[in-house]
């Protein structure tokens, strides 16, 4: 087999001087490491372009030998401001994957509301009050699982984080109707965080013209969706009006007949592949944890690394599987 049509993909997500910054116990990688990281990837890999890889998976031509692509999450700022110098100094590519709701209405996200919320709060003391307030907000039309129920399915760990902390990230990310954890959430956000959520979206997501910027200076930008929600769990309707209001926010920046999608929690369905395919998108990335491989994966579902996976935080690039 041919070797040189692999691929390694790594994604980022908060990339910012952690020990002078407000929330140094958020989980994002130190701009000293992050330096450090691309003086590895120098040394040992290609850095290719999006440009590139769409053009690869177009014609069939191949890809440099160790070849690397780098992608950046959710907007934030901090990419912005760190990231891209070091990209330019290295004259390396990233591709940034940007969710419509932060630049377009400057509202935060629930994925950051709960990552500033857990941050910023003693886990079990987070956890107790989360408890209580799904009991309080259980009944009158809002129907889920006895707590305990939810708690023994739910909190369960994975490689980055506790069972604490994964059962408050899934509860406040999908399990609760939407009505109901989008309340909790801001609850809790304004009792541990402390701050408004509109103020902490403007310090927190690039603006339009900062993506502008980004794209003038070579990066690429893609499509996470519009409110960052789990695409694959989505009602129809719902799932093509997201994908909709996503493109409609990064018109004149991404190509409608050749964008890129990045599946918000890497999580999508054969429908969200089909409805993204119709409608232009020429590739798919995910969250499997893996390198990529033209000959035998879906160019639809393409797996990713963490930047943790790399050095200088790990090796576990080298493992096929992680
Ligand atoms: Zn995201």
């Amino acid at each position: 087999m041919c070797s040189n049509r692999g691929l390694r993909i790594v994604m980022y997500h908060y990339v910012r001087d952690l020990q002078h910054s407000r929330y140094p116990a958020i989980k994002g990688l130190d701009v000293s490491l992050f330096r450090q990281q691309l003086e590895f990837f120098k040394e040992n890999f290609n850095v290719i372009t999006m440009e590139q890889l769409i053009d690869s998976v177009q014609t069939g031509s191949n890809l440099p030998d160790n070849a690397i692509l780098l992608t950046f999450d959710d907007g934030y700022i901090d990419n912005y401001t760190y990231a891209l110098p070091l990209l330019e100094e290295f004259q390396m590519q990233g591709s940034f994957f940007i969710p419509g709701k932060t630049f377009k209405e400057h509202k935060l996200l629930d994925v950051n509301k709960i990552h500033f919320i857990l941050a910023s709060a003693d886990i079990n003391k987070l956890v107790v009050d989360l408890k209580c307030k799904m009991d309080f907000y259980r009944g009158a039309g809002n129907e889920y699982a006895p707590t305990d129920e939810l708690y023994k399915e739910y909190a369960v760990a994975n490689r980055f984080d506790n069972k604490d902390t994964i059962f408050v990230k899934r509860i406040l990310q999908n399990v609760l109707p939407e009505n109901i954890r989008n309340l909790i959430s801001s609850e809790l956000f304004e009792k541990y965080v402390g701050v408004s959520e509109e103020k902490f979206a403007h310090e927190l997501y690039m603006t339009k013209e900062q993506i502008h910027t980004l794209k003038r200076h070579g990066m690429y930008i893609g499509v996470h969706g519009y409110d960052h929600y789990w695409l694959g769990k989505l009602d129809t309707k719902q799932m093509h009006k997201d994908i909709d209001e996503a493109l409609d926010s990064l018109e004149g920046i991404v190509d409608r007949n050749k964008w890129i999608i990045n599946y918000p929690y890497g999580n999508y369905s054969d429908e969200v592949i089909e409805y993204a395919r119709n409608n232009g998108a020429v590739l798919g990335l995910s969250t499997e944890v893996r390198a990529a491989n033209f000959e035998t994966d879906n160019v639809y579902a393409l797996p990713r690394f963490d930047c943790n996976d790399f050095p200088p935080k790990s090796d576990n690039y080298i493992k096929e599987e992680v």
